[in-house]
């Protein structure tokens, strides 16, 4: 079955004591045993699986194609949790992209789970410098495309080549793109971490995250285990929440796709724009390799105004209809300056704005975006 119809039906059907066809929200922790001591129902305690949770599990494997989903309280904690997980078999040092959630860099500076792991960091875009740093003994490949702030496209099967050539574990970050509008299984990636709170949410009013492994396998177990008993879960109403997002994605993601092509038309076009970043635009470097391995481009772009950091902020605070917020993938457009929020460890240009493109209709938001950069004076 297609994506678009494994997303309203995998992993649910109509409530078998009801009829309900939406699934009920199950917040009981605990389920009855039978008179012999067994649980018929497959359930017996929330923390270890939940009838919710276990619906978004199957309907997100379904979706991604792997063998097993194992979904977490925050995008973070499912990232955390890959990391944590790898098996001891392999070295404990990871290949990162120079461009990637910010949130990532933070985890490793800032926890202590950065003092266990070794780090490397490579523009992923250029080949020989990832097969240059996979000549150490490396355990995750990380790859993020497109990648944030700056829409970088990384050319998957080639990197997860060179990754399992060196033998590490190749993790692609596909919460930008969803399984909509790139297949990472297909192109090599043993395991795809999502925030559930962005895209497949998609409303923006929770926080989920999740991973999906290929193969069960070892590297599955240890995740399954990590959910049970450290116990960063999900609860019953977030899980439902992300399925009832989920039956939406496909049109939604064609509605952010077209509305942001249009915004990054409109923007190559500006004088006060000195660069848009977004891949569907043939000047993008990564424009061909985007083309082969999406089937669209996404709703995510950033542009860079004329100017520096003065500037951005100007036109970030003279937009009317386009909201000053962080986070992405909801039904608001969202703008954000993202050297202030990442600090000064950023690698984002002083004068690049993040747009998060949403549902509204493209001639408003372009015309909202007109209406702003009004504020940069033109060369006379
Ligand atoms: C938001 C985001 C995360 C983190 O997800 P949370 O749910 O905020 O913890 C990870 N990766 C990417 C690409 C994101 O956009």
């Amino acid at each position: 079955m297609h994506p678009e119809t494994l997303a309203i039906h995998a992993g649910r059907k109509s409530d078998q004591a009801t009829g309900a066809v939406t699934a009920p929200i199950h917040l009981s922790t605990t389920f009855e045993r039978a008179a012999d001591g067994s649980f018929p129902s497959g359930f017996e305690y929330s923390r270890d699986d939940n009838p919710n949770r276990r619906m978004l599990e199957t309907c997100l494997a379904a979706l991604e194609g792997g063998e097993e989903a194992i979904v977490f309280s925050s995008g973070m904690a499912a990232i955390t949790a890959v990391i944590e997980s790898l098996p001891p078999e392999h070295p404990r040092r990871l290949l990162l992209p120079d461009d990637m959630y910010f949130g990532i860099r933070s985890l490793l500076n800032e926890t202590d789970l950065g003092a266990r792991f070794d780090r490397a960091v490579v523009d992923m875009t250029d080949l020989d410098a990832v097969e240059a740093a996979c000549a150490a003994p490396t355990g995750i490949v990380w790859i993020e495309t497109p990648s944030n702030p700056l829409l970088k496209i990384v050319d998957i099967s080639t990197v997860a080549d060179i990754a399992h050539r060196a033998g590490a574990v190749v993790v692609v970050d596909n919460t930008w793109a969803t399984p909509l509008l790139q297949r990472p299984f297909e192109l090599g990636a043993d395991l795809i971490v999502h925030a559930l709170t962005k895209y497949i949410g998609g409303h923006s009013d929770l926080m989920i995250g999740g991973v999906v492994a290929r193969h069960a396998g070892r590297h599955g177990a240890a995740l399954r285990a990590a959910q049970k008993h450290k116990g960063a879960i999900p609860s019953p109403f977030e899980c439902w929440l992300a399925l009832r997002g989920m039956q939406s994605l496909a049109p939604r993601m064609n509605a952010h796709c077209s509305n942001a092509m249009a915004i990054a038309k409109f923007l190559s076009g500006h004088p006060a724009v000195s660069a848009v970043h977004y891949p569907g635009l043939p000047d993008h470097p990564g424009f061909g390799i985007a083309s082969e391995q999406m089937t669209a481009f996404g709703g995510m772009l950033s542009f860079e105004v004329k100017g520096g950091r003065a500037e951005a902020m100007k036109v970030a605070a003279s937009l009317k209809l386009i909201t000053r917020a962080t986070s992405l993938g909801g039904t608001h457009s969202l703008i954000e300056h993202r050297a202030s929020v990442e600090g000064p460890e950023t690698r984002a240009p002083e004068n690049l704005l993040r747009l998060s493109v949403g549902l509204e209709h493209a001639q408003d938001l372009v015309a909202d975006l007109q209406e702003a950069l009004e504020c940069i004076p033109r060369p006379s």
